[in-house]
């Protein structure tokens, strides 16, 4: 039900209205910050286009939640889960057949979830190619097919198909396109679609919101939480609080050995625990957010914004961290954290990385 939808309820009232006069535009571009609910709300939208007993709530359209379609389509809710298990099932391939495969989501037969292909993580014009070679059919179990774009970085040529398609698109498709910025897309793509644009929440509202979900946390929790999951209400009542303290008292570790240059010893207990394992990609990838998220905070206190703390239950600790690490130090150990991530990319060694960050580190500030 759209009442699950937090925040922006202006932009969702909007949409509404046009469901209920039949009005929605054919292309919709849902921009927002990440977290902002532009993947969730597409969804609800793909279900009130089609739910086989829509109820109304608020006198507008809404879905049930219960039919056959309500359900397929809610199966593709967790993108992360839907999107890992594409790209699994494309490695599992032969070569020939990984080259020719192209990446998409799907739980229900009229609605097509079109996410940005790896490596490049952009789309490509075979995906645009699969939808143009869809759309013409009337939908077989829904009413409208419904086509949803959760990027909008395009290739060069799949974003002239794709505008192509704008052009004259049957009228029983919607096509969503998912964005950060409306601006990545081609002025005529942005021309021919309606576009609405979602905020991310503060987090007093998120800390409002966990106070009734979240009643296990205690109000610094909360404050925690509701920062670090940047205006996302879902993702900070699914918040793994536990795994990020640990996380985060890693990356505290690494950071500390960095700007001291000396004693190495707690540094490999650290990465000793990141040797390749069967779940040591999602722990590392874990350590590095963490890693970000200290790096953003010690920013924020050098530029004097205090108030822009994320980890705020450690802010004493991260003013005394923030005293010996300026501004090139931090930016210097941004940019060694992304070559490891690209690093992680080409699969070399997790903790050999990780290690030559610390030292790249120490070099930077001897
Ligand atoms: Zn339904």
């Amino acid at each position: 039900m759209f009442n699950d939808f937090h925040g922006n309820s202006a932009v969702v009232h909007r949409l509404r209205e046009m469901l209920a006069r039949d009005r929605l535009p054919q292309a919709v571009i849902l921009a927002g910050p990440e977290g902002s609910g532009r993947y969730t709300l597409a969804l609800m939208l793909a279900r009130a286009l089609n739910c086989l007993s829509p109820p109304a709530s608020d006198g507008l359209p809404d879905f049930c939640g219960q039919c056959s379609n309500c359900i397929r389509i809610a199966q593709s809710q967790d993108f992360a889960a839907r999107f890992a298990e594409a790209v699994e099932a494309r490695e599992s391939m032969r070569e020939a057949d990984k080259r020719e495969t192209r990446l998409f989501i799907q739980t229900h037969p009229d609605v097509l979830i079109i996410p940005p292909d790896p490596p490049q993580m952009m789309i490509k014009v075979d995906q645009v190619r699969r939808v143009i070679d869809t759309i013409y059919f009337k939908p077989g179990e829904a009413r409208e097919r419904v086509y949803i774009f959760t990027d909008s970085a395009f290739m060069k040529e799949a974003a002239n198909s794709l505008l192509k398609l704008l052009e004259e698109p049957p009228g029983f498709a919607t096509i969503l396109l998912l964005t950060e910025n409306p601006g990545e897309l081609l002025p005529t793509i942005r021309s021919r679609s309606m576009i609405a644009t979602l905020a991310a929440l503060p987090p007093q509202a998120i800390e409002q919101d966990l106070g009734k979900y979240r009643p296990d946390w205690n109000p610094r929790q909360r404050a925690l939480v509701a920062r670090l999951s940047k205006g996302a209400v879902g993702r900070a009542r699914n918040f793994d609080l536990p795994a990020y303290i640990h996380c985060r008292s890693q990356a505290l570790t690494i950071l500390n050995t960095a700007l001291r240059g000396k004693d190495h010893s707690e540094l490999f207990k650290v990465t000793e625990t990141y040797r390749a394992g069967a779940e040591g990609r999602e722990k590392i990838e874990r350590l590095l957010g963490a890693l970000y998220e200290l790096l953003r905070d010690l920013t924020s206190l050098n530029s004097g914004a205090p108030e822009l703390v994320r980890n705020t239950d450690i802010q004493s600790e991260l003013s005394q961290l923030a005293r010996s690490a300026d501004f090139e130090w931090i930016a210097a150990a941004a940019e060694r954290l992304n070559e490891v991530e690209r690093g992680m990319r080409r699969n070399l060694m997790r903790s050999l990385s990780l290690d030559a960050f610390a030292a790249a580190m120490e070099q930077g500030s001897s």
